[in-house]
């Protein structure tokens, strides 16, 4: 197949003024040209006046047999190999490295284990599933179903079940949330591809191939979810709900290398006092395992601090973002919801940037500890909320949270969360209790004073939203220095959209849980640098950030554990 890149056209343009576009760029006669496809669909709205759609479309040349249709392709390709919007459609099929001989189940092995079934964990565990390795999948929250009902009571009843909520139980963090589907990561073996594939096979919409922003809603994903899980099971792997991994068992390893790894995997313990032998382990934590981070530091599996953001959520009318971003266009189905991404350099040396933008959504509040407040935000696929939300957040550093500050050594990998924990706390009792969240009108925070009645923008954060001034004396809701980069970029981020720092844009805080604040470093094939068999993954271990990342972590980890369990010599 031939693929062009870079085809404009205006926004409504007719049906088949695509396969038009795509004959002239070919310079070939209708009848020649056979299947016009879209690969992606993105648009420019740089001109309000004008928006474009840009397309990428694979084709297919007619002739009297198959063979001679492919020496016409590729004749094409070659008379066009100057022009860089031309060229052979690459090949994104996912081929599997390996699969476990029929009777691998029967040599007495250990069967591998996944920690946690957000989208890390699924992605390791189908892959391990289908190369026939019947992985065990152990999560310590509920099934789905379940736990939607379990996170409803926080946001309708204020009542937190620490078992079963917006981080923890069955599809992770991804769950109720926007199901943005796209990432910067570099994906040269097109994995991202198999993501959205088998996300496709398990009953999301078709575009989410083509689209350039694909995203899926909160209620899709619950029954995807399900559906994976099922293909899973079928092909021979175990899910375990309510199972929290409480310890890590490992051996020395004898005669270790100077600076190899030190320990190996024997097997994990549940919360049940049930112990499972195992030789291979995929962490697939998410960024809130607070517990199981600090039960494995106990057990010695090295981890470092990391950098990560805090600050707040932040509310507009979707209408303000339609009209900034798409113009006279705004509203037009094609386009959708409009989203932004912002980021300001403030002068006290601080990034601030727009996080996780949820177009027509609502700020949930997203807490799996008692007693302490956290934001984030979902939408479902119509995107039609009132209101259009994205986290405001500044970035920290270890430096900013270490407990011993001055140290010469690095700062403990434990630091970063008693940092967070100091945040949701402070967060919980702003917004006095029953998790309602503290809120602040962009005007008053702009002119430091207390805020005390809403505007036209209505708060969506269930319970509920307490006004107040997040700069107080004392009882700042953020680090003052997160506080001075917010109020500095506000007014820029208007000059960007007009009506950004609006004065009645609600913030809600806290946004503390960005991405995960250590890293577990992996050494050779994915391993943890001083655990053999342990293979940290997804955004709890410091590699992905987003579902489709951590999916795709998911697979490159499953791969390289199925590529140690077979005895293959290359991981791809
Ligand atoms: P997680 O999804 O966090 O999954 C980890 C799982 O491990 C959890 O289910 C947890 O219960 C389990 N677990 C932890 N410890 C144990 C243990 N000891 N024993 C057993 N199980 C354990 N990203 C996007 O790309 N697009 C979005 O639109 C988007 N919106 C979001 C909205 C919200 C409200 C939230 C909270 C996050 C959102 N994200 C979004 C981020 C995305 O959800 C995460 O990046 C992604 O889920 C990370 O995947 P993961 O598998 O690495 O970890």
């Amino acid at each position: 197949m031939i693929r062009i890149t870079e085809i404009r056209l205006p926004l409504d343009h007719a049906p088949d003024a695509l396969r038009e576009a795509a004959r002239q760029r070919l310079a070939v006669d209708a009848a020649t040209l056979g299947e016009v496809r879209v690969f992606r669909r993105g648009h420019d709205a740089r001109s309000k006046r004008a928006v474009v759609l840009i397309y990428t479309v694979d084709c297919t040349l007619v002739a009297a047999t198959p063979e001679a249709a492919q020496a016409a392709e590729q004749a094409l390709l070659q008379a066009r190999a100057a022009d860089p919007q031309i060229r052979p459609t690459p090949d994104t099929r996912y081929r599997f490295i390996g699969h476990a001989p029929a009777d691998f189940a029967a040599g007495g092995r250990p069967r591998p284990i996944v920690i946690g079934f957000g989208p890390c964990g699924l992605f390791a565990a189908l892959i391990l599933a289908q190369m026939g390795l019947r992985p065990i999948v152990l999560e310590r929250g509920r099934a789905v179903r379940q736990r939607t009902q379990d996170t409803w009571g926080l946001w309708r009843k204020s009542v937190l079940d620490p078992v079963s909520n917006v981080q923890f139980g069955e599809g992770g963090a991804g769950t109720f949330s926007d199901g943005k589907l796209y990432s910067q990561i570099s994906d040269p073996r097109h994995l991202t591809r198999k993501v959205l594939t088998e996300f496709v096979k398990a009953g999301a919409p078709d575009e989410i191939l083509y689209v350039s922003k694909p995203h899926i809603g909160t209620f899709r994903l619950v029954s995807m979810i399900e559906k994976m899980r099922a293909d899973i099971e079928a092909l021979g792997g175990e899910i375990r709900f309510e199972q929290q991994v409480t310890d890590l068992l490992v051996e020395p390893v004898r005669d270790a290398a100077p600076d190899g790894p030190t320990q190996r995997v024997a097997g994990v313990v549940l919360a049940s006092g049930e112990q499972l032998a195992t030789s291979h382990v995929v962490l697939a934590l998410g960024h809130s395992a607070r517990d199981t981070f600090a039960m494995l530091h106990a057990r010695g599996v090295a981890m470092q601090a990391k950098p990560f953001a805090i600050g707040v959520r932040i509310e507009h009318p979707q209408g303000l973002i339609d009209r900034a971003r798409h113009g006279a266009s705004a509203g037009h189905p094609l386009l959708g919801a409009a989203d932004y991404k912002l980021v300001h350099h403030a002068g006290n040396g601080r990034a601030v940037y727009s996080f996780c933008m949820c177009p027509g959504g609502t700020v949930v509040a997203a807490t799996s500890e008692v007693g302490r407040v956290v934001t984030n935000g979902m939408s479902q696929y119509s995107r039609n909320e009132r209101n259009a939300n994205a986290g405001l957040v500044v970035n920290i550093s270890p430096e900013d949270y270490r407990s011993d500050p001055g140290a010469a050594t690095p700062v403990h990998p434990l630091d970063g969360i008693a940092f967070q924990r100091h945040w949701e706390s402070r967060a919980f009792e702003l917004g006095e209790g029953g998790y309602f969240a503290p809120g602040q009108l962009v005007g008053d925070f702009l002119k430091r004073q207390r805020s005390s009645v809403l505007g036209e923008v209505l708060p969506s954060y269930k319970p509920g939203v307490r006004l107040t001034d997040f700069a107080q004396d004392g009882r700042e809701a953020l680090p003052p220095y997160v506080l001075q980069a917010m109020r500095e970029a506000l007014p820029a981020f208007g000059r960007q959209i007009a009506g950004f720092d609006r004065a009645d844009a609600v913030m809600t805080g806290v946004e503390t849980r960005t991405s995960s604040p250590l890293r577990i470093p992996r050494g050779a094939r994915l391993q943890s640098v001083n655990t053999i068999g342990l293979y940290p993954a997804g955004e709890g271990a410091g590699y992905a950030g987003g579902i489709m990342s951590a999916g795709v972590d998911g697979i490159e980890v499953a791969e390289a554990l199925a590529a140690d369990l077979l005895g293959l010599a290359e991981v791809p």
